[in-house]
């Protein structure tokens, strides 16, 4: 039933598909994804080789069927580190390409030199090996820490299951090495391992489209969860994590902390857009998020309700420390103009504190610091406003 033959052209089918679905991914520009498909074309015309192994000359069905199989598993490992962006140097970069030679080197020496075939899988199934348990420690070590485990585990796992086999198959091979040598002669031995092989090269590929869809969804959601224009968090992320700071202070112990919002809106944006150019104006909002950004805690959260407003939520003893903080902002941006094309640009913003009375919901606390910037306005702008410690206390 599971003849050598059945089990090559069925790998080679599940590499089709492999194809298939690979090329859908080619559009979105992931990396690693073109190594990938490379890979799975040269497997095929290893499978189809490997297939014609008993009719075709020792050249084709021996040593290239063996190579191209070998730039299988390379290609797969060289697209991991694309895909995680880990560069190779020097050296280090043609280690896995010096080693594939030496493979045929090896292969070519015990077919024509030397005939021996146990040699032969000795040879390929240690490059197997460590091409498969290079594939799994570089998944381990470079998945995103912040992203489910299970598509990186999975490909972790297939390649460790492939490492496994090969291992196993090459120590089998120089320990008591059966009789049958020739891959396409049907024993227990050559099937037993086709069928691991039939298994791990498409598990492979599922994995590795499974981690691309994570990608994917990665970008996705950092799309909804920042501002695409400042960085800073979209309003939707903003809101969301402001009504988890009050939840969490609200079941915590206070120990004096509080929470605090700054609704924070840049001065006569609508001049700068009027005077300069929308695009000035959109270089004026990223100035002035990166300068936010550098100077506030981990802990704060800081993102763009919309247009040219920002809000920062963060926890502090007193109101003193948010006005401090929200003062130095102020005086950082007055002193550091703008780069827009055509000059500097100096511009200014406004700025309403409130304390968070423990109770209120989240659009009462923003309503009152929404007043006191517009107070800010009302006075003048460039200035920050905030209730007074004995008005709080
Ligand atoms: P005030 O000092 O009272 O805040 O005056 P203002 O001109 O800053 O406020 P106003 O609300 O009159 O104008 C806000 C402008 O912001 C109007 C709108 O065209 C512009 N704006 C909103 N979103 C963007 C954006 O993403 N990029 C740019 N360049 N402009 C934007
Ligand atoms: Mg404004
Ligand atoms: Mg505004």
């Amino acid at each position: 039933m599971f003849s050598p033959v059945s089990i090559l052209v069925v790998t080679a089918l599940s590499s089709i598909l492999s194809i298939l679905v690979l090329i859908s991914l080619l559009s979105h520009e992931i990396a690693g994804v073109r190594r990938w498909l490379l890979a799975n074309v040269i497997a095929i015309a290893s499978l189809m080789l490997f297939a014609i192994q008993g009719v075709a000359p020792a050249w084709l069905g021996i040593v290239a069927a063996n190579q191209l199989l070998a730039a299988t598993i390379l290609l797969i490992y060289e697209g991991c580190n694309d895909f995680f962006d880990v560069r190779m140097d020097g050296a280090q970069r043609w280690t896995g390409w010096l080693m594939w030679l030496g493979v045929m080197a090896g292969i070519a020496y015990f077919t024509y030199v030397e005939p021996d075939a146990h040699a032969r899988v000795v040879i390929v199934s240690a490059f197997h090996a460590a091409c498969d348990l290079a594939i799994a420690g570089r998944v381990l070590i470079a998945r995103p820490k912040e992203r489910p485990r299970y598509n990186y585990l999975f490909v972790a796992g297939a390649a460790a299951l492939g490492a496994l086999g090969h291992t196993i198959r090459g120590a089998i091979y120089v320990v008591k090495p059966p009789a049958e040598a020739a891959l396409l002669q049907p024993g227990p031995m050559q099937i037993t391992f086709l069928a691991l092989g039939i298994l791990v090269l498409p598990s492979l590929c599922i994995g590795l489209v499974m981690m691309a869809h994570d990608r994917l969804a990665q970008r996705l959601e950092r799309l909804a969860r920042f501002d695409d224009l400042t960085g800073a968090l979209s309003r939707k992320a903003l809101l969301a994590a402001a009504s988890e700071r009050l939840a969490r202070a609200q079941q915590g112990e206070r120990d004096g902390m509080r929470e605090y919002v700054a609704v924070v809106d840049v001065d006569h944006f609508k001049s700068v857009n009027d005077r300069y150019g929308h695009a000035a104006g959109d270089d004026v909002l990223r100035h002035f998020a990166s300068i936010v950004r550098a100077r506030i805690r981990e802990g704060d959260a800081f993102g763009r309700i919309g247009g040219e407003e920002f809000c920062l939520f963060c926890t502090a003893g007193q109101v003193g420390d948010v006005t401090a903080l929200v003062e130095r902002l102020r005086r950082t941006v007055e002193a550091t103009p703008c780069a827009v094309p055509g000059g500097v640009l100096h511009y200014t913003f406004s700025a309403g504190i409130a304390a968070w009375d423990g109770r209120e919901p989240l659009a009462a606390l923003m309503a009152r610091a929404d007043g006191l910037l517009y107070a800010a306005k009302i006075a003048g702008r460039n200035r920050v406003k905030a209730p007074t410690a004995e008005a709080l206390a």
